[in-house]
């Protein structure tokens, strides 16, 4: 470890990927969104092996912020959660 936290690379275990995901929807920032060519922007979708396109168009992205899996650091929050996650203990 060198002190410095910069980016989180993936493999990502599945607790950090029910973060990330989560964080793309009530992070309070914009989203991860796919580099690849729509009409409108995609969301990115995290897996354990990293970022992948909801439309598989191809578009990958191996790295996460590293406070992005870590809810309690989250920036807090400038709009509102639009839905609660379903069925989840976390604490708030
Ligand atoms: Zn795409």
């Amino acid at each position: 470890m060198t002190g410095e936290r910069a980016s989180l690379r993936a493999p990502w275990s599945p607790e950090q990927v029910e973060n990330l995901n989560e964080f793309q929807r009530a992070g309070g920032m914009h989203p991860f969104t796919c580099g690849g060519e729509h009409e409108s922007h995609r969301d990115l979708v995290a897996t354990e092996g990293g970022w992948v396109c909801p439309d598989a168009c191809g578009y990958t992205q191996d790295w996460a912020h590293w406070f992005m899996a870590e809810p309690e650091k989250w920036p807090r929050l400038r709009f509102p959660r639009r839905e609660a996650p379903a069925g989840e203990g976390r604490s708030e």
